[in-house]
């Protein structure tokens, strides 16, 4: 029997159709189609990137050579921007310039393919140099908003194996990224409180769709989650923006989050996912309203016509189910 759930931060329906399963076996003879090559991300070929933006580096080594952990560098095929700043212009209509900066994130100075092969404290370095780059950023006072993601495996959209984040920010005032900032606005404005604070609230007490918790971070398999096993990393307090973290608190968020994807990996046998930090827009700070969260979702299946033509995702795993197996993994 298939259930239609709203999402109620996005609009957007999903339809649970649980006798749609997919088959691991087919992902797992997808994913090894993923060939290595002279991978231009691993030590020693930094000359085949641009120039480094950030890097975390052993004191005596330089600057675009070996001898670093984390790597940031620009996309030498950047989605916006293309390199030169192009001037913020006024949208007008439906088009606005695609002014803006793409990033790689290199997690790793070895040929590594998943996050889960970097220890908890390596990976707690990995969002540190998120924070960083966004605090950057927002520093910078060119851009409106970013999206910080990572296309992992061939079915997540990954070009290159070697284990990388991506960051796009945009210049322009546009809301190009469909993203929640409004909901969480209408609700501030509507209700005066926070959709997750809200969620947090209902989570911890009901529904089973909880996963894990440490103390001061949730993950639960969301209501309507549009993916099989989808699991969001949410701040136990109201804070809007990522960069905004005490970095005190990222190993013991690198811990749990690692940990999650280690479990995705002992469900699912080489899982392709994307996870997403989704963070409050650059000019959204002072309205508070937004709730930072880092969303995984696995890539068991592809995105076909009624995702792509209606938004509405079909998902074969109620997550209640899906939370129940997590814990259990
Ligand atoms: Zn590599
Ligand atoms: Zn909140």
């Amino acid at each position: 029997m298939s259930e239609f759930r709203r999402n109620s931060l996005t609009g957007q329906w999903v339809i649970f159709a649980e006798n749609r399963d997919s088959r691991p076996q087919e992902i797992a003879i997808r994913q090894s189609a993923l060939e290595n090559f002279e991978c231009p991300f691993c030590e020693g070929r930094e000359e085949r990137t641009p120039g480094e933006t950030l890097a975390v580096r052993d004191p005596t080594s330089r600057r675009d050579g070996p001898g670093w952990r984390v790597r940031v560098v620009p996309n030498l095929f950047p989605a916006v921007g293309g390199g030169e700043h192009a001037k913020p212009q006024a949208a007008e209509g439906n088009t606005t310039a695609a002014g803006g900066l793409h990033e790689i994130i290199i997690e790793s100075p070895r040929h590594l393919t998943s996050v889960t092969q970097l220890s908890a404290e390596q990976f707690a370095q990995v969002l540190d140099v998120y924070r960083q780059r966004l605090a950057a950023l927002r520093q910078d006072g060119r851009y409106k908003s970013v999206a910080l993601f990572k296309n992992s495996g061939t079915m997540g959209g990954a070009t290159l194996s070697h284990v990388h984040g991506q960051l796009i920010a945009i210049e322009s005032s546009a809301s190009i990224f469909a993203d929640r900032t409004p909901a969480f606005r209408e609700q501030f404005q509507r209700y005066g409180n926070c959709l997750i604070c809200e969620e947090i609230r209902e989570e911890a007490s009901r529904d089973g769709r909880l996963v894990a918790e440490s103390e001061k971070f949730l993950v639960y398999c969301p209501h309507a989650s549009r993916f099989a096993y989808e699991m969001w990393i949410v701040p136990r307090k109201h804070q809007s923006s990522f960069d905004q973290i005490d970095p005190a608190q990222l190993p013991e968020l690198a811990d749990l989050f690692r940990g999650m994807l280690v479990k995705l990996e002992a469900i699912v046998k080489l899982p392709a996912y994307n996870y997403i930090v989704q963070t409050g827009g650059f000019d959204t700070l002072a309205d508070n309203h937004y709730h930072w969260h880092i969303e995984i979702l696995p890539r068991i299946t592809n995105l076909a016509g009624l995702e792509l033509g209606s938004g509405c995702f079909i998902n074969s795993i109620l997550p209640e189910k899906a939370a129940a197996a997590l814990r259990n993994a």
